[in-house]
C-alpha cells in the first residue's frame, strides 16, 4: 500500500463496565475510530459510540475457546494504524492499571505509531464504590494500595499456575502494610495464598474482606467475610474472575452505604426492542434502576428500493424551482413550465404506479402566480420524523435547502414530525389533532379536490390517506422516502439467550416491535419465566395474539408508565420469592 501517514492509536480506558463510566475523551475517540479493538471487560454498548461503519474486532478470551494473544493484539493495532486508520484499543478500567497499557504503548512507540492515552475509571476504586465500600474514609483508612494478585500476569485474568520465581520473591511483609486498605486485582485464584500471607505478616485474621465480582455491571455480586473466612465464603458463592478483593475496615461501610445492588430491577436482564434511534431513553432509565438493558433493535431504517430515484426527482425538479431566473428570462418560461423535465420525468413516472402516472398532467399554477416561480404541488404532507429526515438528507445531496418548500404548504401528521420540520426551519401549516389517516383527511384545512399533494413517506405505509384524497379528487404522489426493514443483526445471540432463560423481561413499545421480534426469533419460544411488558392496549393485543398475555401493562402511553409497571410487577414477583431476591444475583454473603 502507498505510504499512508500512520493513523492515531487511542489506548482508551473503558471503565469497569457500567457504560456511563466512560470518559468524554473516550467517547470522542470512539466516535472518530475507523477500527475498535475490544475485549470482554468493555461493555458492549460502548460500541454504540462508534460510527456504524467502524470495524469492530473482539480480542477477548472467549469462554472455553482460545483468545487472541497479546502479541497479535499489538500487531493488529500497529497494522491498522499503518494503513492510515484511526484505532481505538478499549481496555477495561484504566489502561495503565494492570492493563498492559504500558507495554502496548511501548510497542507502538518502537514502530513509530503515534498514540494517545485516555485514562479510565479503574475497577480498583469503582467496583468497591458500587458495592458501597469507600476505599478511604476519615474514620477507617487514610490510604489504599492497588496490588496485583499474582506477579507475572500472562494476559489471562485467572488460571491456576504454580507460583513462579517472581511470585516467590514477593515482599509480603511490605505488601501487608502497604496501606490501610488493600485492593487486589486478579486475586481470586490466589486468594488463599494472599490471605495466608497477610495474616502471617500481622494483619488480623478478623480484618474485613469483600469480593466484588463484575463490579458496576448488572451482574455484580458481592460477598463479605474476614481474612480467615473469605476463601470459604468466596468458594461457596462461586465467585470467579473478574473480581476485586478489598481488605480493610472500610468494608464494614457496605452495610450502610450499599446502594447499587438494592434497586428494584437490579440484575434483571431486559430486552429493549425499539429501533436503535429510540431505544436509548428507555435503556438508560432501566440501567439507572440496576437492570441490564440489552438493545435489540428489531427494525432498521433503510433507503427505499429505488435508491431515492423518485424522491430525488420530485425534490430536484418539482418543488419551488431554482435558481431564480433573470427578469427577462421569466417571460419565456411562463406560461407553465412542464411538470417534469422530459428525461427525468420519465424516470420518475416509472417509479409511480400506472394509475399515479396517468394523473400527471401539467400542473395548475399554485404559488407565485405571475412571477414565473411555480410549484406543481399545493401541499407536501410529512407523515413521520423519519420522512422529514430523509427528505432533508436528499435535499442536501441535491445541493438544495429548506427554500425548496418556499412555494408549497406543509403539513405534519404529528407533533414529532412537526418538531422535526421546525428544527429544519419550517413551521407546518397544518398539524391534525389526531394522528391517523382518517383524522388527517377529515381535519384538512381546505377541500382537496383539484389539489396536488406530495406525500414523502415509508415505502410500506398504508394507502388509506392517498386513497381517501384521490377519491375526493386530489392528485396525490406518494413517494417512498425510506423503508423499515427487519433488523437481523444480533438476533442469533438473542435467540440463544432467550432459549437459556436468561432474559428476564422483554419490553414492547409498539405492535411492530412485537411482530418483528416474533419474526426475528424464528420460532424460538419465549420461556414462561420471561416477563412481557407492553405500552398501550394495541401493543398488548398484538402481544396477546402473537406470544401470550402480557405480564406488565403500562397504562400511561409513556416510558415512565412502562418503568412503573415493571417495578410494580417485580414488587409482586419478589414478595413471593423465598429470600426476596433474584436467585441469580442475590448477595450470598
Ligand atoms: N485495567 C483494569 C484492570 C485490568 S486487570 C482496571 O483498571 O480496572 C483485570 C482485573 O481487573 C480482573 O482480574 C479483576 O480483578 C479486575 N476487574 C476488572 N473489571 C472488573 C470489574 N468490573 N469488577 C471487578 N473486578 C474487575
Amino acid at each position: 500500500m502507498a505510504a499512508n501517514a500512520p493513523g492515531l492509536v487511542y489506548l482508551v480506558g473503558a471503565g469497569p463496565g457500567d457504560p456511563g463510566l466512560l470518559t468524554l475523551a473516550g467517547r470522542d475517540a470512539l466516535a472518530r475510530a475507523d477500527v475498535v479493538i475490544y475485549d470482554r471487560l468493555a461493555h458492549p454498548s460502548l460500541l454504540n459510540h462508534c460510527r456504524s461503519d467502524a470495524e469492530r474486532l473482539f480480542v477477548g478470551k472467549q469462554s472455553a475457546r482460545h483468545f487472541v494473544k497479546q502479541e497479535d493484539t499489538n500487531a493488529l493495532m500497529a497494522e491498522r494504524s499503518q494503513a492510515g486508520k484511526t484505532v481505538v484499543r478499549l481496555k477495561g478500567g484504566d489502561p495503565f492499571v494492570f492493563g498492559r497499557g504500558g507495554e502496548e504503548a511501548e510497542y507502538l512507540r518502537e514502530r513509530g505509531v503515534p498514540f494517545v492515552i485516555v485514562p479510565g475509571v479503574t475497577s480498583a476504586i469503582a467496583a468497591p464504590a458500587y458495592a458501597g465500600i469507600p476505599v478511604t474514609h476519615r474514620d477507617a483508612s487514610s490510604s489504599f494500595a492497588v496490588i496485583t494478585g499474582h506477579e507475572r500476569d500472562d494476559g489471562r485474568e485467572s488460571g491456576a499456575r504454580e507460583p513462579g520465581a517472581a511470585e516467590q520473591r514477593r515482599r509480603w511483609d511490605r505488601i501487608a502494610w502497604a496501606a490501610d486498605t488493600l485492593v487486589f486485582l486478579m486475586g481470586v485464584e490466589a486468594l488463599s495464598e494472599i490471605t495466608a500471607r497477610l495474616i502471617e505478616n500481622g494483619r488480623g485474621p478478623d480484618t474485613p474482606v469483600a469480593l466484588v465480582q463484575w463490579g458496576t455491571w448488572p451482574k455484580q455480586r458481592t460477598v463479605t467475610g474476614t481474612l480467615e473466612t473469605i476463601v470459604d465464603v468466596g468458594n461457596a458463592a462461586g465467585i470467579t474472575a473478574p473480581a476485586v478483593t478489598v481488605i480493610g475496615d472500610v468494608v464494614r461501610w457496605r452495610e450502610r452505604l450499599r446502594w447499587f445492588d438494592t434497586g428494584p430491577l437490579f440484575g434483571k436482564r431486559v430486552l429493549v426492542t425499539r429501533a436503535r434511534e429510540q431505544a436509548s431513553a428507555l435503556s438508560e432509565r432501566l440501567r439507572y434502576l440496576g437492570a441490564d438493558a440489552i438493545e435489540f433493535p428489531t427494525i432498521r431504517i433503510a433507503p427505499p428500493d429505488d435508491g431515492y430515484a423518485a424522491l430525488d426527482t420530485v425534490l430536484g425538479n418539482n418543488l419551488t424551482p431554482r435558481p431564480p431566473l433573470p427578469w427577462g428570462e421569466r417571460e419565456k418560461i411562463s406560461p407553465p413550465s412542464p411538470l417534469l423535465p422530459k428525461e427525468r420525468g420519465d424516470r420518475y413516472l416509472e417509479a409511480l404506479s400506472p394509475a399515479q402516472a396517468a394523473d400527471h398532467s401539467p400542473p395548475s399554477p399554485s404559488e407565485g402566480e405571475g412571477t414565473g416561480v411555480r410549484s406543481p404541488y399545493h401541499w407536501v404532507v410529512f407523515t413521520s420524523a423519519n420522512g422529514v429526515g430523509h427528505v432533508f438528507e436528499r435535499l442536501t445531496v441535491l445541493g438544495r435547502d429548506a427554500r425548496a418548500f418556499g412555494g408549497v404548504k406543509v403539513a405534519a401528521i404529528g407533533p414529532a414530525t412537526a418538531m422535526a420540520l421546525r428544527e429544519r426551519g419550517i413551521v407546518a401549516d397544518f398539524t391534525p389533532t389526531e394522528f391517523v389517516a382518517e383524522a388527517v383527511a377529515a381535519q384538512f384545512p381546505e377541500p382537496v379536490a383539484g389539489l396536488r399533494i406530495l406525500i414523502p413517506r415509508a415505502a410500506e405505509a398504508r394507502e388509506t390517506l392517498p386513497e381517501t384524497w384521490r377519491a375526493a379528487g386530489a392528485i396525490v404522489d406518494a413517494v417512498p422516502a425510506y423503508q423499515t426493514v427487519l433488523e437481523t443483526e444480533g438476533a442469533e445471540l438473542v435467540r440463544e439467550t432467550l432459549a437459556k432463560g436468561e432474559i428476564d423481561i422483554i419490553t414492547f413499545t409498539s405492535s411492530s416491535t412485537v411482530r418483528n421480534f416474533v419474526a426475528a426469533m424464528e420460532g424460538t419460544a419465549v420461556p414462561s419465566s420471561t416477563l412481557l411488558a407492553v405500552i398501550g392496549p394495541i401493543t398488548a393485543q398484538t402481544c396477546r395474539e402473537l406470544i401470550h398475555e402480557p405480564d406488565c401493562k403500562a397504562d400511561a402511553y409513556t416510558i415512565d408508565g412502562l418503568i412503573e409497571a415493571l417495578i410494580g410487577c417485580y414488587a409482586e414477583a419478589s414478595s413471593s420469592d423465598d429470600n426476596g431476591n433474584s436467585p441469580r444475583h442475590g448477595d450470598r454473603a
